[in-house]
């Protein structure tokens, strides 16, 4: 035996946290939701976890940052869930999920019925131990993707004040710790396989203007290997790290960012996938008609591209799961999903945003020994992608606008010369 729900979110993440708001918006009415979630806590914005959680003064907490504050919008405490009667069925993993007669099985052996289901799984971190090397288990080496890791990487890190830092990864993770770590006063080597960092995003000339601030910092690049395995002592703490190119780092604390993979192990054989998540239609809906998906797991079409994509970042769980919403509850007043992907990290004082695709040629443009920088990507003669540093409201919104109209691009050079302005001005 077990409860009975007309709607269930699995997941109690980012896009979870949304969804509950939206469905309030639109009507839902009590006892008729429920969140399962692992984490013991009700949805937050993960953003913070890697920026305000990691600062050494006045360091951000919960409940400062349930969802959904980042979009400034309601902040659901555990009290709002109870008031708006949406059960919250926390610390509870999700062990199996039977899409036929739609039900889950929980990791303490409740049954749990649904006739809409919504899949907010998310990602988990990839592990060393999925590249070959062991040793994740050791006391101060860290991960981070929710608050467990998080608090994990405080105690750590204050446990090596002045100490010496690996950080294993050059992307988000990487980035953005490495930064909290060096406010924190800890010295900072970072460590991973590609010429600059960020190089799924950053062009050469964009890595290097930030290369170059996190240098001036403290911050050592050590590019082109990885680690190959960890000098670990009788304690079982990690003392130095040898990397495949033959040399050795002193390390009193370790951070891991190589990257996530979808939950999607619940659903395969049930649902189709695709780019390693569980594919949708531009209703959020799965190839099942009772289930849908959102945030990270999910891979969406993404019209203004003509391509499905499965994004990483907080700006498409918040809209994949408002728009998933609004398709289960007014179906006939719902379009399909026509999203502008948008990215963000903020680190040091730094803070850029990029819109659309990064494919085809850049043009660079601001000044890339002051504040403001920013780039354009052309691709089949349209501007298809655009990234800014430093810039206002208005400037980021401008952006956003003209990448989305994918205006024609005839002449390069003009563009270079306008740079920001061109933006601005269409
Ligand atoms: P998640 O937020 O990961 O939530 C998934 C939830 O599902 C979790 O609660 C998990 O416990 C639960 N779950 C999974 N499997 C089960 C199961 N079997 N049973 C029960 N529960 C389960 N993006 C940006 O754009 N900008 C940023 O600055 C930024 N910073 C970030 C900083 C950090 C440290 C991290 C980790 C991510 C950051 N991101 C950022 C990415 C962003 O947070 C994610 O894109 C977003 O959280 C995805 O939301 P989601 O709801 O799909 O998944
Ligand atoms: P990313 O995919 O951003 O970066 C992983 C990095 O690790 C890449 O540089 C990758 O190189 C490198 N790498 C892969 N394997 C190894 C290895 N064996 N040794 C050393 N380096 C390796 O993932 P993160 O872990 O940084 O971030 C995890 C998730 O969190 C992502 O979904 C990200 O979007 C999200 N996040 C987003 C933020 C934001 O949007 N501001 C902030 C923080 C997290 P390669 O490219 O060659 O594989």
């Amino acid at each position: 035996m077990g409860r009975a729900f007309v709607y269930v979110i699995l997941g109690g993440g980012v896009a979870a946290g949304y969804a509950a708001l939206e469905f309030t918006k639109k009507g839902v009415s009590p006892g008729e939701l429920c969140i399962i979630s692992e984490e013991t806590v009700p949805p937050y914005e993960r953003p913070a976890l890697s920026k305000g959680y990691l600062l050494p003064e006045a360091p951000a907490r919960l409940p400062s940052f349930h969802t959904c504050v980042g979009a400034n919008e309601e902040r659901l405490t555990p009290k709002w869930y109870k008031e708006h009667g949406i059960e919250l069925i926390l610390g509870t993993r999700v062990k199996s999920v039977d899409v036929r007669r739609k039900t889950l099985l929980t990791a303490v052996g409740e049954t749990i019925s649904y006739k809409i289901l919504i899949i907010a799984t998310g990602a988990r971190a990839l592990k060393l131990e999925e590249f070959g090397v062991s040793g994740s288990d050791a006391e101060n080496v860290c991960y981070l993707r929710d608050l467990a890791d998080a608090n994990r990487v405080v105690d750590v890190m204050q446990s090596c004040a002045s100490g010496n830092a690996v950080v294993i990864g050059g992307g988000y993770i990487g980035m953005e710790c490495a930064a909290s770590l060096v406010t924190n006063r800890i010295n900072v080597t970072m460590v991973f396989p590609e010429v600059h960092c960020m190089a799924r995003l950053f062009t050469p000339k964009i890595a290097s203007y930030y290369e170059g601030y996190y240098n001036s910092k403290g911050v050592r690049f050590v590019k082109g290997t990885v680690l190959s395995s960890f000098e670990i002592d009788p304690i079982g703490k990690v003392t130095a790290v040898n990397l495949r190119d033959g040399s050795q780092l002193p390390a009193d604390m370790v951070v891991v960012g190589i990257g996530i993979r979808p939950n999607t192990s619940l659903f395969e054989g049930q649902l189709t996938l695709e780019k390693g998540g569980i594919k949708v239609n531009g209703r959020m809906q799965t190839s099942n008609t009772s289930v849908y998906a959102v945030g990270d797991v999910a891979a969406f079409p993404v019209k203004l591209f003509g391509e499905t994509r499965r994004l990483e970042h907080v700006d498409s769980a918040r809209k994949t799961a408002k728009h998933a919403v609004a398709a289960i509850m007014e179906p006939e007043k719902t379009d399909e999903f026509d999203y502008l992907p948008f990215f963000y990290s903020r680190f040091f004082t730094f803070s850029w945003q990029f819109y659309g695709d990064n494919a085809g040629e850049v043009v660079h443009f601001g000044d890339y020994s002051g504040n403001t920088i920013g780039a354009y990507w052309i691709s089949k003669g349209h501007l298809v992608g655009s990234f800014l540093e430093g810039g206002t409201k208005e400037e980021y919104e401008a952006l956003a606008k003209t990448t989305r109209l994918k205006p024609a691009i005839d002449d390069i050079t003009e563009l270079e010369r306008q740079g920001l302005g061109f933006a601005v001005t269409v």
